[in-house]
């Protein structure tokens, strides 16, 4: 038997086409693609200003790949965490998390993770695959409705920040936007998504030279090479005076301010060339830093610094004119922090 092409993949064109090709209008084409992507249906079945006929004939040579949500976990904080099924089987988690009048989806964009942070629970997880634009797609629209149910507003921001590199699944991210921010999905502003990367700089260069107009954040977590490489193997591979070139050349092209993800741990960065090394970094291009609250992952390698070494890095920042925030965990009984995305349940 022939198996069934996924209709989500066809592009709104090749819907029309389709609809041509059986005789009827190309207007047709629109309307499913409404039903598929704003209105997020789940089966032909739901298409109620479709003729039976042709969601009869819809059904016998497509299917509809969607995500279900398979568990869902909500905080005492209000955060929700979905466990997601794709339709391989495979899982993956997102994350609802409100604060005053904003939500924030934080989504995957792989099936684990092929790079290697330690103090990172989804590092632990082998890459199964890279999501396709689709099931990242739906993991936002998902989240979107879940806010409208529990807290009666839309989604307002989005954060790739789940599971998974999403500069190491660079297409389909970038479709994935592409379809948020279109009329026809779900008509948000690139300004209220932000990709977060562990800093793979050929790519970093590539979103410039596409000109992508949503934000960028960089998960640093030290200035240091020696200290870098040793928490976040992988960027032996690339040193920081190549990502800073990267993020240079990012500012060069976009003028977007970049933001630097930063956890201070015990006895790992909380010392003084720590700091300054990352106060030099910070005048490089114009920037963020966003100071994480760490999130055990398990019994103890990492430690969150104490206060006093949190102090030292704001009031150092601060006096050098460099925008810091400070952020505290979100969903941590429910395992839904950064960095706890692991599948567990
Ligand atoms: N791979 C991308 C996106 C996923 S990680 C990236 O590295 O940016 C999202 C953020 O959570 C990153 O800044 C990451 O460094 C941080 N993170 C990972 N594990 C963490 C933990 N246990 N506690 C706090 N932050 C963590």
């Amino acid at each position: 038997m022939d198996k069934k092409k996924d209709i989500r993949s066809l592009t709104k064109e090749e819907l029309r086409a389709f609809f041509v090709a059986q005789n009827d209008k190309a207007f047709r084409g629109n309307q499913v693609y409404e039903w598929l992507w704003a209105k997020s249906a789940h089966s032909f079945e739901d298409m109620t200003n479709i003729s039976k006929e042709t969601r009869q004939m819809l059904e016998e040579n497509f299917v509809i790949n969607h995500i279900e949500v398979d568990q869902m976990q909500r905080s005492s904080d209000g955060t929700v965490k979905n466990a997601v099924r794709l339709h391989d089987g495979l899982i993956v988690e997102s994350v609802l998390i409100p604060t005053g009048t904003r939500t924030t989806a934080c989504v995957s964009s792989q099936v684990g993770c092929s790079l290697d942070c330690s103090f990172c629970a989804t590092a632990r997880l082998k890459k199964m695959r890279n999501l396709n634009p689709d099931e990242i797609y739906d993991q936002v629209a998902a989240i979107n409705k879940e806010s409208l149910l529990y807290y009666n507003r839309k989604l307002s921001n989005i954060v790739y920040m789940g599971m998974g590199e999403p500069l190491m699944n660079y297409n389909n991210v970038l479709k994935s936007i592409e379809k948020i921010t279109s009329p026809e999905g779900l008509g948000m502003s690139p300004k209220r998504i932000t990709v977060s990367t562990s800093g793979v700089p050929k790519m970093i260069k590539k979103l410039a030279d596409d000109e992508v107009k949503f934000n960028l954040a960089v998960s640093l977590h030290s200035a240091i090479d020696e200290v870098r490489s040793k928490i976040m193997p992988f960027s032996k591979a690339f040193p920081l005076e190549e990502l800073r070139e990267a993020i240079e050349y990012w500012y060069e092209k976009t003028e977007s301010r970049v933001t630097y993800e930063y956890v201070v741990w015990n006895g790992i960065n909380d010392t003084k060339e720590a700091i300054q090394a990352l106060v030099k970094f910070c005048k490089y291009v114009p920037c963020k830093v966003n100071l994480i609250e760490y999130n055990p992952i398990d019994d103890g390698e990492f430690q969150q610094a104490k206060p006093d070494a949190i102090n030292n890095y704001i009031s150092n920042l601060e006096m050098n004119d460099i925008i810091v925030n400070v952020r505290r965990s979100r969903g941590k009984d429910i395992d839904a922090a950064c960095g706890q995305l692991a599948n567990k349940s």
